[in-house]
């Protein structure tokens, strides 16, 4: 039997959000429900939900209910689950399935299927009838629960669920570029995934210098224990920094040189992991060579695998490591308000919304 869901969706790019009723696939033998408590709000939903990834060669699937940062409470199991139990808690991220045996799914790596990862949302679920998959921005969501979190019961629940995405795209490239104590490294762009790779970088005895546009959030960085702060709209304090990093993960969604940090990293030695997705922002290839940043590694990345999701969200809450956010109600119109503070910069520093608010 279909699964009855309801939450908020957006029919087109210019579109506002609004109450959105539908159907979720039946819960198969291996599937878990789960209720959703909270859904975190990405920049990526905004990206998508305003089909900004269009030169990317991905279209918006319209009705869209984004949201791929879901923390709930299991309701029902299928029959042949055995990591869940009703009343667990779970979590659900950027992915909902994919083939389970190629190259990539045997490294754990699932978000590079080689026959096609079924994104939480705004795309095709090739293992479900070819029906668009419906994000988190709703009361409930049924997902294998080989795509599933645990998420352990001492969580602060209402902090955890922005860990699903904002944690492990942060995570992975950290450890990907295997950063350790005493590194010189910097966060560029200091807002959802940023405060978070900040976090883990502090937590590893990194020393972290933080790049953003905005004096605001001055204070915050050092709180959080960062070493410097660099405001990139002030020259001067760009001076100096060629050169110096052993590690730099660009988290920039806007239009940006990614050249400027290029030249930042260790001749020889230092990487840049880009992580943000503006939907324009160019390197020159030829600048590589020519233009200051010769001999520096510079490498795209996607999320993370499940695997991995799995050790992030076990050491955060271990280690009591959780994003800073805003609660909001689960209406349309805050959805809307809130999609216009991340764009303006305005949210400190993720919003998650209640469903528990859900009228
Ligand atoms: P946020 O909007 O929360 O944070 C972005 C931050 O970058 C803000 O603090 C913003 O400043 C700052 N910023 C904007 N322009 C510049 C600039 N030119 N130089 C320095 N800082 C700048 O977004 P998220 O953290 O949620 O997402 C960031 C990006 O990562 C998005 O493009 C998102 O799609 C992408 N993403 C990628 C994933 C992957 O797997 N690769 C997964 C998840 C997200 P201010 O606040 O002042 O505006
Ligand atoms: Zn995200």
């Amino acid at each position: 039997d279909r699964i009855p869901s309801k939450g908020f969706a957006v029919d087109s790019a210019e579109g506002h959000f609004h109450p959105y009723e539908f159907t979720r696939h039946a819960i198969g033998d291996n599937d878990i429900l789960i209720e959703t408590m909270y859904a975190g709000i990405c920049h990526s939903d905004l990206h998508a939900a305003w089909d900004e990834h269009q030169s990317h060669g991905i279209a918006g699937i319209y009705p869209m209910v984004p949201g791929h940062e879901i923390a709930g409470r299991v309701v029902k199991v299928g029959k042949n689950v055995t990591n869940f139990k009703v009343g667990d808690y779970a979590g659900v991220g950027c992915m909902v399935n994919s083939c389970g045996h190629c190259t990539f799914c045997e490294m754990d790596k699932e978000q590079f299927c080689e026959n096609g990862t079924t994104f939480t949302y705004n795309s095709i679920d090739r293992y479900h009838d070819n029906e668009p998959a419906m994000g988190g921005y709703s009361n409930n969501i049924v997902v294998s629960e080989a795509f599933a979190i645990k998420i352990p019961e001492n969580a602060d629940m209402k902090r955890v669920a922005p860990l699903l995405c904002a944690g492990v795209t942060t995570w992975s490239p950290i450890h990907f570029s295997k950063v350790k104590k005493g590194d010189n490294v910097a966060v560029a762009g200091y807002g959802g995934l940023g405060h978070m790779a900040v976090q883990y970088l502090v937590a590893l005895g990194a020393d972290v210098t933080i790049f953003d546009i905005t004096e605001e959030k001055r204070a915050d960085a050092f709180r959080m224990g960062a070493k410097r702060y660099v405001n990139v709209n002030n020259a001067e304090d760009m001076k100096g920094h060629n050169n110096s990093f052993d590690f730099i993960i660009s988290t920039i969604p806007a239009n940006y040189s990614p050249l400027v940090y290029a030249r930042m990293l260790k001749y020889g030695k230092g990487e840049m992991a880009i992580v943000g997705l503006p939907e324009t922002a160019t390197v020159n290839v030829a600048d590589l060579a020519l233009g200051g940043a010769a001999n520096r590694k510079i490498y795209g990345s996607l999320i993370g695998g499940i695997k991995e999701t799995q050790e992030m969200i076990d050491y955060s809450v271990a280690h009591h490591i959780y994003p800073e956010v805003e609660i909001i109600n689960a209406e349309a119109a805050e959805i809307d308000k809130a999609y216009r503070n991340v764009q303006d910069g305005k949210v400190k520093f993720r919003y998650v919304i209640d469903m528990s608010t859900l009228k």
